[in-house]
């Protein structure tokens, strides 16, 4: 079981830094995986804030768990 299924301090992650703020464009991470993607605190500009309707979209389609896909060693 290497893929992160953790419930608790969930954010959501704009997979693309310029694809907006629609649900397509979002990923639900637990905070260890959001520190640990490639574009986390880099500088330039910020997207969009998601919306929280998206958000909570996000969040259910996620099951209330990390989506992070990858497997092994990302935290
Ligand atoms: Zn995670
Ligand atoms: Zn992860």
């Amino acid at each position: 079981m290497a893929r992160c299924t953790r419930t608790t301090g969930l954010q959501v992650h704009h997979k693309n830094r310029a694809g907006g703020n629609d649900l397509g464009n979002a990923e639900v991470l637990c905070t260890k995986c959001h520190e640990a993607t490639s574009t986390y605190g880099a500088p330039g500009a910020s997207p969009p804030e998601f919306t929280e309707e998206t958000k909570r979209k996000a969040l259910e389609r996620a099951g209330h768990r990390c989506e992070c896909p990858r497997t092994g060693g990302c935290h």
